[in-house]
């Protein structure tokens, strides 16, 4: 985040914002712009991204679903916009520690022991440990004793547009963030591949609310896609994965996708409109 924060204090909050005499270095004045830079940030990826989706990819006949419910997306995305806000201040505190340096973020590729595939492996290490985490972080928010409390509010949306994806209890959407901000604390990563992880991680939640029931063959058996998630919020005890189908099959709750077997959410849509159409 120190690439983020020293381009905006150079370009813009040092010129035109601060007064001289706060110096770039002061604590406060960092923590005031990371939380304005987290929020303004990743508001307009949620937003800009989530819209793009919903416009330009989300299948729009799921809106008749029967689970589709009122005013969804208004629910959606009051609780998504509200959860960035409120999950600002905990990531602020963890960017807070890796500016002053206690992560091991890493500047140039000759400070990888080895090159390019140091980089290349702490990317794929990444989606790994990140993937992992998230899984068992899933199913234990899916536990009786803690699921009425935080992960509910994600469950409200049976039938997810892109909006969803960032609609959750600020403690559940934190506690599902955090393996990606862990990560750099425990293994060294460039610092320019964790703002791009940042950027991405974003983009593949909102893709895997996004009604695109589409993948190729092959991935369809690994990458745990939008076909996969809709059976989650369907079905509940299945698919918690994030990237892949590595967990859910180890974990014993993978469940092939319903699309994929004539029992999606159209499918059904088309069953109602069919039946309902004979009866007059
Ligand atoms: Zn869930
Ligand atoms: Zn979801």
């Amino acid at each position: 985040m120190d690439l983020v924060l020293d381009a905006a204090d150079h370009y813009l909050l040092t010129p035109y914002v601060y007064p001289a005499s706060w110096p770039e270095v002061g604590a406060l004045r960092q923590v005031i712009s990371l939380l304005v830079l987290t929020n303004v940030g990743a508001e307009l990826l949620y937003l800009g991204v989530a819209a793009f989706n919903f416009y330009c990819v989300f299948d729009h006949r799921l809106m008749k679903h029967p689970h589709f419910i009122e005013n969804q997306l208004q629910r959606e995305i009051r609780l998504g916009v509200t959860s960035i806000f409120w999950m600002s201040f905990p990531t602020v505190a963890l960017f807070f520690a890796e500016i002053k340096g206690y992560s091991k973020l890493y500047d140039n590729i000759s400070d990888s022991a080895l090159g390019w595939p140091g980089v290349i492996l702490s990317v794929a290490g990444f989606l790994f440990f990140t993937d992992m985490v998230i899984y068992w972080m899933h199913r234990i928010l899916h536990h009786k004793s803690v699921y009425k409390y935080l992960h509910k509010q994600h469950h409200i949306f049976k039938i997810p547009t892109p909006f969803a994806s960032h609609a959750f209890h600020p403690a559940d959407g934190f506690l599902q963030s955090l393996p990606y901000h862990v990560y750099p604390f425990l293994f060294p990563l460039h610092k320019v591949a964790y703002l791009l992880l940042f950027v991405f991680v974003n983009i593949w939640t909102i893709s895997i609310h996004d009604g695109d029931f589409r993948l190729p063959w092959p991935l369809v058996e690994v990458v745990n896609g939008a076909a996969h998630h809709v059976d989650h919020h369907l079905y509940f005890y299945y698919n918690y994965g994030q990237y892949f189908t590595l967990w859910d099959r180890l974990g014993g709750s993978y469940r092939h996708p319903s699309v994929l077997r004539g029992k999606g959410p159209l499918d059904h849509i088309r069953k109602i409109t069919a039946s309902g159409e004979s009866r007059r």
